[in-house]
């Protein structure tokens, strides 16, 4: 060999030991593959997993990370994408052409609406927002140019649980694919793909954002876009592909290594959410608890129908609406006063977040199950619950929200 320090060190004698198994797998990065001849690069297939081509297409690692989620949603396929919000667009520009509409509830995500009256407007794809608490408003806004309806459970912020199944089923006799924002339930609150037991209801895409609970550590930005019909899966992979969506193995090693504990923080999250949930119903300066077990909260009917047959899972979020006489100024200081609680975008992670929203700028209009007054949600990390409590009690005095 010429030179030890530059071909010496590419081409080193290293090999994987036989027979190594052990709780984490390998993390295999790749831009280039090799082939053994040129015969055997042009026979290469690279739609299934049968094969490596090119890192783009996948690695053994992301193969993995693929098939843990869509056996966690019970879907067949998976695709990764760089984030929750890069899942909703491939959706998109997959399903949409000039000239078609897609139906998105009034509550859904905010960057899905931005994207749907940004994008896709100028591409000529039309959006028309329906009312998620009634499936008669879905039904009747579908057209003959609707080519994809969104749903979304709980709903963003507001937490309104829709009845889904009931929103399924409209989409399905409509012969309209459907498909689901999953972060929420995230695979554990309910099977997207099978809504009602024994009646083969589901979705037809589940749209997940793996920076939430997979990821569980507030540092990694993922999404995945799960199937269960090998033709559609097959339609949003080459859309997958035409665009370059890939993610970095270092990312996947990293949801790989938070997958086996997801279950079990997505408890945790969800014990302490409804035990605060509850405590600040008691509290004069809300006026409205949005929590899907609370029995007042809107659509609490739907959460129990769906998850709690199932897994019974209700997530780690709850939003508050602040008494109206008290001022913006007030609530933006009772979120500045909390000290376990940071402000913050995303949820999901070990620490507690806190964000206050402005409703009027987010829906159509206000709707008739929502109190008026500021709204705050609050994500619920994995502290002490009693310390939470505590820090949230303490900020409600400091705020002035109590005089
Ligand atoms: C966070 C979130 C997304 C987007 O995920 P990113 O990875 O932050 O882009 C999509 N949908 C819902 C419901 C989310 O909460």
């Amino acid at each position: 060999m010429a030179d030890q320090h530059t071909t010496g060190l590419i081409h080193h004698p290293y090999q994987a030991p036989e027979g190594f198994e052990a709780p984490a797998p390998g993390v295999f990065k790749a831009s280039t593959v090799f082939f053994p001849t040129v015969a055997a690069m042009r026979s290469r297939e690279w739609k299934d997993k049968t094969a490596y081509t090119y890192g783009l297409h996948g690695t053994p690692t992301s193969y993995l990370l693929e098939e843990r989620l869509a056996s966690l949603e019970g879907g067949k396929q998976c695709l990764l994408v760089p984030s929750g919000l890069a899942a909703i667009a491939l959706v998109a520009q997959s399903m949409l052409k000039q000239g078609d509409e897609v139906l998105i509830p009034d509550n859904a995500y905010g960057p899905s609406k931005t994207l749907a009256d940004g994008e896709l407007k100028a591409w000529g794809i039309r959006t028309r927002y329906y009312d998620p608490m009634s499936v008669e408003d879905l039904a009747a806004k579908i057209s003959a140019q609707t080519r994809l309806v969104w749903v979304e459970a709980a709903g963003s912020v507001t937490l309104e649980f829709p009845d889904l199944a009931g929103l399924v089923r409209v989409c399905k006799r409509a012969g309209v694919p459907v498909a689901l924002d999953n972060t929420w339930g995230a695979g554990l609150a309910f099977q997207p793909f099978d809504l009602v037991a024994g009646e083969g209801i589901g979705v037809d895409i589940s749209a997940h954002a793996l920076t939430k609970y997979p990821s569980g550590g507030g540092d990694v930005l993922m999404g995945s876009v799960i199937t269960r019909d090998q033709g559609l899966h097959m339609r949003l992979k080459l859309t997958h592909m035409r665009l370059g969506l890939g993610v970095g193995m270092n990312d996947v090693e990293l949801v790989l290594r938070s997958l086996p504990s997801m279950a079990l923080r997505y408890r945790a999250h969800d014990d302490a959410t409804r035990v605060l949930a509850r405590w600040a119903q008691g509290q004069a300066p809300f006026v409205q608890v949005l929590h899907p077990a609370l029995e007042d909260s809107p659509g609490h009917a739907h959460w129990k129908a769906l998850c709690q047959p199932q897994a019974g899972g209700a997530a780690g979020l709850f939003s508050v609406i602040v008494d109206p006489r008290f001022t913006q100024a007030q609530c933006d200081a009772f979120c500045d006063s909390l000290r376990l609680f940071k402000i913050g975008y995303s949820w999901g992670g070990p620490i507690s977040l806190v964000v206050p929203y402005e409703l009027e700028t987010m829906r159509q209009s206000w709707p008739a199950h929502l109190a008026k007054g500021t709204m705050i949600r609050f994500s619920v990390g994995l502290e002490h619950v009693d310390d939470l409590r505590a820090d949230l009690a303490q900020a409600l005095q400091a705020s002035g929200l109590l005089g």
